[in-house]
């Protein structure tokens, strides 16, 4: 990695693609629920946020109370979103509403967080952990990017959230991560999708960023463009750690960001210097 000379202090980071405001459960949209999300973007600096609640929870999403929280909060972008997992169970429906409502969302997330077991995400912090109790973690890295790509594959999503997600409590593959990874960053290439920069990983076990600066220097190889998120499963959430996330994208020089409008990538930069 070449370490340049760019200073934090000129980077605004204003943008986070990765949000829940039902959290966990069913929760409609209603200006009570939405509206504490806009105070709060306001309050961080923030002027263009998405909602990704999960596919399983898109009961709970009404694109016309997004809208008026757009008309009562014109100076942010509010961008309709969802994350698509790869939950056996939902995740059927949740494609078919996407394809249904795809004109109505500005931004899809593919992620994966599911490996064999049909009834638990592994990335539950700590249950999730006795998925890799005496398997082979090389192998369970294989399947999961295997999973990545197949989510790539659907032609539903804009981008790729939390991609080493797989890492969380930690666990390691013997291989290099670069020579793991390499096809499946290839392939989200040749798909022109993005990857999202990711601050939860800060919050879990592995307590490093999404995904690896092995993998963030491949992707700048690769000229695959990046979101930023926090992945706030609460309001106060927004922009977490964003401060930490401005020195990581200044050491890797990295000084534009995408946002999404009706699944259009649109660079815009964060970074008031200068390109070297
Ligand atoms: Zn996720
Ligand atoms: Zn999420």
């Amino acid at each position: 990695m070449s370490v340049n000379q760019l200073s934090t202090s000129n980077y605004r980071l204003f943008s986070d693609y990765h949000t829940h405001p039902q959290g966990h459960r069913v929760q409609h949209y209603t200006p009570a629920l939405l509206q504490p999300w806009a105070d709060s973007a306001r309050k961080f600096g923030l002027t263009d946020i998405a909602f990704t609640d999960h596919d399983r929870y898109h009961a709970g999403i009404d694109f016309d109370e997004i809208d008026r929280l757009r008309e009562k909060n014109s100076d942010l972008r509010i961008r309709a979103g969802i994350e698509l997992d790869n939950d056996p169970i939902h995740s059927a429906a949740g494609r078919k509403w996407i394809e249904k409502h795809w004109d109505k969302l500005d931004f899809v997330q593919g992620s994966v967080h599911f490996l064999d077991r049909d009834d638990q995400m592994f990335d539950s912090v700590p249950d999730g952990a006795a998925q890799f109790a005496g398997r082979d973690v090389d192998a369970i890295y294989a399947d999961y990017f295997r999973r990545v790509r197949e989510m790539a594959a659907t032609g539903l999503v804009d981008c790729l959230a939390h991609l080493d997600l797989i890492k969380i409590h930690g666990h390691r593959s013997g291989a290099e991560i670069g020579v793991i990874v390499n096809e499946t960053l290839d392939f989200i290439r040749a798909r022109n999708l993005a990857v999202e920069l990711s601050t939860a990983g800060w919050r879990k076990p592995v307590n490093e960023l999404y995904p690896s600066d092995r993998i963030i220097e491949l992707a700048i190889e690769k000229q695959i463009p990046f979101t930023i998120a926090s992945d706030a499963h609460s309001h106060a959430q927004l922009g977490d750690s964003y401060p930490r996330l401005a020195q990581k994208m200044a050491a890797f020089g990295v000084r534009q960001v995408c946002i999404f409008e009706n699944h259009q990538r649109i660079v815009r930069a964060v970074c008031a210097e200068p390109p070297l």
